[in-house]
């Protein structure tokens, strides 16, 4: 029988996931990150974009694309008559790369698990991956952006299959002009392919049962007690 789970469903158990993401302690990134930056937006989405890690403002603030790429973000969606709130906004690791350098193979592998699993809760129809890094992690492929960009091909992502729709980043076009025209009109056909709905989904996989929960560890919980009281919805924005 396939798992169906209601909207509210999703939503409660993708709030549980971010509550896990913000004391993760996976890679050596959360020594230096001030806010994991989980992603915003709706738990409920049929768009999600993709993008790299965050930056600085991103960091301080504990939102995605928060500084002058998230403006143009903004505005491009804005084109297309939506708006932030409609879609999810994540990125490929939760936490920013110390300088903004790229992200190590090995922090997107101890990250990736969050972002299957935002997929596989919010089951969009769509998702943008916004420039190299969520293109390649995404497609399993080292295949660059610019030979892809604008071509949407099925993929799977977990247990989600959705159309895949590579886009520059709209860090990249933000400083140059021909870039910015491609994204532009590689945007417009975002709605249509919205239309088309989401491609035929894989038969489950039998659950297996899960391990008996093992006792807390007392690291893990003095990271958590450590933290600011966020509240769930105010972070996610959820609608
Ligand atoms: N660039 C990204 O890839 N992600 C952000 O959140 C901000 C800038």
């Amino acid at each position: 029988m396939p798992c169906v789970r209601s909207a509210t469903e999703r939503r409660e158990l993708l709030k549980a996931v971010y509550e896990e993401a913000r004391g993760c302690l996976r890679c050596p990134l959360h020594q230096s990150r001030t806010t994991v930056v989980f992603g915003s937006g709706n738990a409920d989405a049929e768009l999600m974009f993709i993008g790299e890690a965050p930056g600085a403002n991103e960091d301080r603030m504990g939102l995605p694309f928060v500084g002058q790429a998230g403006k143009l973000l903004d505005k491009l969606l804005g084109e297309i008559g939506l708006e932030r709130r409609q879609v999810f906004i994540a990125n490929t690791i939760k936490c920013r790369p110390p300088g903004n350098r790229d992200p190590h193979p090995s922090e997107i592998e101890s990250c990736n698990e969050y972002l299957r699993r935002q997929v596989e809760l919010i089951e969009p129809s769509v998702i943008c991956s916004l420039g190299n890094f969520s293109t390649k992690l995404l497609r399993g492929d080292p295949t660059g952006i610019s030979r892809l960009h604008g071509h949407a091909e099925v993929k799977t992502i977990g247990a989600r299959a959705v159309r895949l729709y590579p886009l520059y980043h709209p860090a990249a076009a933000l400083y140059t002009p021909s870039m910015l025209e491609t994204l532009r009109s590689d945007f417009r056909r975002i709605p249509e392919l919205l239309a088309v709905g989401p491609p035929a989904q894989p038969e489950p996989t039998p659950e297996i049962p899960e391990p008996p929960e093992l006792p807390e560890i007392d690291e893990a919980e003095g990271v958590l007690a450590g933290l600011p009281e966020l509240d769930p919805e105010v972070q996610l924005g959820l609608f």
